[in-house]
């Protein structure tokens, strides 16, 4: 993970972009920044452990006016994160930052210690400095001592790198981590993990791909292949806007996001299920299996394409985490299609699965946010959620668009396969055109639920969420989202399963948060929740308004099996995920407010998972 920054120019100060940049990077890792400036006719390191703006408080008093330099936000992987195992590292003539991890660094190591390199940190990165500063004792040319160094790394990397001798301009290349290089409009150049970080100079960027080299100077870019090759490639101009990365008067990006759901998944459905206009023609109704690829959040918002092309488009499906599927024997044929999905389009793990479905033959159909990523590039086909940029690091409308893009598909499947009749099409329809006031409705009008469920919980240590069919999945993510933002352990049950073990956790007042969407599977549901509040468990029994009159009003019996209830509104299987989940984010949200915990950048997270 971790944010790379750089900047070459006389437009602007070199310190003011690298701290603005980092400050947008900083849902990249946490966990301590630094800058190396040219200042002084020498390169200067500064550090600071925690976040951006204890870096700034250290430069407040520093108001000279920069030309050069480049800046990290990290997320540790190797080495605990104090000053000295910041970024940027510096041995000899060679300042960089990295991205990534240099796997084959104790070996590397020992040779440089043999050779008389001292070395001062834990990291791989200092290695990796260590290495290209022994090379370019002999290998002047600074583009071949960098790719002759590459050759000797294992891992993954994106560096920005600085030479003392040529003070004006900066080195990067990357392999797996991502990197763009940001076009001034003149006498300025820049360099970035993503192009959010420079929109307030630019929008103009390219992108650096696996294996390229570049040098970047205030007035000149230059770009090389795998073989040293000087190449054009093409600028390309961001459609994001920086306004995006603002909190728009909300107290915290996960809010903001939050409320950003009806607008875009309004627009995720009309987009691909009203107009049909998938970015590529799309028609998956032949595959006779589907492999759905995905880490985190996105893994859970692959559960509910699976349940929805299950029962509707009759296709079967396994649902994978990333790290796994890349190891094994992933059994693809033919026929098989893999469904790769990433909001960032860069997480590392998924990137992996992706590249070795393909060399297996499996045709890749890619969901992703982030526009031009290398999911989005290297997949055959490619769906955008177009979520817009999405800042707190626990996922809301990055998730949810990507519900909304496999339902439409499971649906558009479906419907092509001649299984879905018209009325209940319509129905759908409906459930879409309307999609925008129901999400509104559950963000809007349940406050009074989600204070009382959040003050009850928030004292806790443990929480079940338990669900059957497609709450299960729901409440997979429900309990993800409280784990990353409240730090409460909670666990995610299929509803049936509780009893046979983790029942045995349920005490007096344990809550338990119970979802029951499905008519089918309600009173199988209500059993389980029952089996619970018989040993204490404090219920909290979230169903739908249809359900509630058919099931609730009119038995007596029930009013006892709950302590609080949410009655949210009604949907087809092909939104009523969406509807849920925004109640499970709303009562994570509050709790973690409750608990005073850093919302936007909960502890030892990254939103962009860039390393293995
Ligand atoms: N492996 C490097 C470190 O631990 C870089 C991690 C990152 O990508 O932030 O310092």
């Amino acid at each position: 993970m971790c944010g790379i920054i750089g900047y070459t120019g006389t437009k602007n100060n070199a310190k003011e972009v690298l701290l603005s940049g980092l400050k947008k990077l900083e849902y990249r890792g946490y966990d301590s920044a630094g800058i190396a400036v040219y200042e002084n006719e020498k390169i200067n390191l500064y550090k600071s452990t925690g976040k951006i703006k204890n870096l700034e408080e250290s430069l407040s008093k520093n108001t000279s006016t920069l030309n050069l330099g480049i800046g990290h936000t990290r997320w540790a992987t190797h080495g605990v994160p104090n000053e000295t195992n910041a970024h940027p590292h510096k041995c000899g003539n060679v300042t960089l930052v990295h991205n990534g991890i240099i796997e084959n660094y104790l070996e590397l190591k020992q040779d440089l210690i043999l050779k008389g390199t001292e070395f001062k940190t834990q990291t791989d990165t200092e290695v990796a400095c260590a290495y290209i500063n022994e090379i370019y004792k002999t290998e002047k040319n600074k583009i071949k001592c960098i790719a002759q160094s590459c050759k000797n790394f294992r891992g993954s990397y994106a560096f920005a790198i600085i030479f003392d001798d040529e003070p004006d301009t900066i080195y990067a290349v990357r392999k797996d981590s991502p990197l763009v290089i940001g076009v001034g409009a003149s006498d300025e150049n820049f360099i970035s993990s993503d192009i959010s970080a420079i929109l307030n100079y630019t929008n103009r960027y390219i992108l650096l791909e696996h294996e390229e080299f570049a040098k970047i100077s205030k007035d000149s870019i230059e770009i090389f292949n795998s073989n040293l090759e000087k190449i054009e490639k093409e600028i390309l101009t961001a459609t994001w806007s920086s306004s995006e990365y603002q909190k728009s008067g909300f107290d915290h990006f996960m809010l903001k996001e939050i409320n950003e759901q009806p607008k875009v998944l309004k627009q995720v459905f009309e987009r691909y299920f009203s107009n049909n206009t998938y970015d590529q023609n799309i028609d998956i109704s032949n595959y006779d299996n589907i492999h759905i690829v995905a880490c985190g959040s996105a893994m859970h918002a692959g559960l509910v394409g699976k349940f929805l092309f299950e029962k509707y488009a009759l296709i079967p499906v396994t649902v994978e985490v990333a790290s796994e599927y890349r190891y094994k024997n992933q059994l693809i044929t033919n026929n098989t299609l893999v469904i790769i999905i990433s909001q960032s389009g860069e997480t590392a793990d998924t990137l992996a699965a992706l590249r070795i479905a393909k060399q297996k033959g499996a045709h890749t159909l890619g969901i992703v946010n982030a526009v031009g990523s290398t999911i989005s590039r290297e997949s055959d086909i490619t769906i955008y959620t177009h979520a817009g940029p999405e800042i707190a690091v626990a996922t809301t409308k990055g998730y949810a668009s990507q519900v909304a893009v496999l339902s439409t598909l499971a649906l558009n499947t479906a419907i092509k396969k001649g299984l879905i009749d018209k009325t209940f099409e319509e129905h759908i329809y409906n459930d879409f055109k309307n999609i925008q006031n129901t999400i509104s409705d559950v963000i809007k009008n349940y406050e009074e639920e989600y204070k009382k469920v959040s003050e009850y919980i928030y004292k806790h240590d443990h929480l079940f969420y338990i669900g059957r069919g497609i709450d299960n999945a729901v409440c997979l993510e429900g309990s993800l989202k409280l784990k990353e933002i409240s730090y409460m352990h909670s666990e995610a049950y299929a509803a049936g399963e509780l009893k046979h073990g983790t029942i045995s956790l349920i005490e007096q007042g344990t809550p338990l948060i119970a979802v029951a969407t499905d008519e089918i599977l309600f009173e199988k549901t209500v059993s389980n929740v029952k089996e619970t509040k018989a040993r204490g468990s404090f219920v909290v029994f979230i169903t739908t308004r249809d359900l509630e009159d058919k099931y609730i009003k009119s038995v007596e019996d029930t009013s006892g099996f709950f302590d609080i209830k949410l009655v949210l509104p009604s949907a087809t299987d092909f939104t009523q995920a969406l509807v849920t989940m925004v109640a499970l984010q709303l009562i994570a949200y509050k709790t973690a407010i409750l608990r005073d915990c850093d919302i936007d950048q909960p502890r030892n997270l990254a939103k962009s998972v860039t390393v293995e």
